[in-house]
């Protein structure tokens, strides 16, 4: 069992190490810290449920006393939960994020947020919803 279980374990672990470098560059450079670590989760995730499986079924074949297996179910019920936890947490942070992005960007493409008038009489620049110029007061035409 414990055999068993590093052996899973070192391969997932050499999987999540090797995973993030063969992943393609196609992502936003903010979203490459956040997508890395979401990827570590889930071989971890997959190793967790695994072992839960596993257990299970060793138990069901009689290689297992109830206290051992209650007591080790116990713990990786505890990784489990502590797996989807951090996954979740990754996920909704990361809709936040690309939801912030989407705001952000979709307020640079507005038309007029970041245009300014230009004063016919002196040519300084007023803020577009200024009708009259800062510097000299004449009407400003939109
Ligand atoms: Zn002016």
């Amino acid at each position: 069992m414990l055999y068993l279980f590093c052996g899973v374990l070192s391969a997932a672990i050499l999987a999540a190490v090797c995973r993030p470098l063969f992943r393609k560059d196609d992502t936003l450079e903010s979203a490459i810290i956040e997508e890395t670590e979401w990827d570590l989760l889930q071989p971890k995730k997959e190793v967790v449920l695994g072992n839960i499986q596993d257990l299970d079924f060793e138990y069901k074949c009689g290689k297992l006393s109830e206290e051992d297996y209650r007591k080790i179910r116990g713990e990786m019920s505890a990784e489990a939960a502590l797996v989807f936890h951090q996954i979740d947490e990754i996920e909704s942070s990361k809709d936040l994020d690309a939801l912030i992005r989407r705001e952000v960007s979709a307020r640079k493409n507005k038309p007029g947020a970041v245009q300014s008038a230009v004063c016919p009489s002196c040519s300084s620049k007023n803020p577009i919803a200024n009708k009259f110029c800062a510097e000299c007061g004449a009407k400003l035409k939109h």
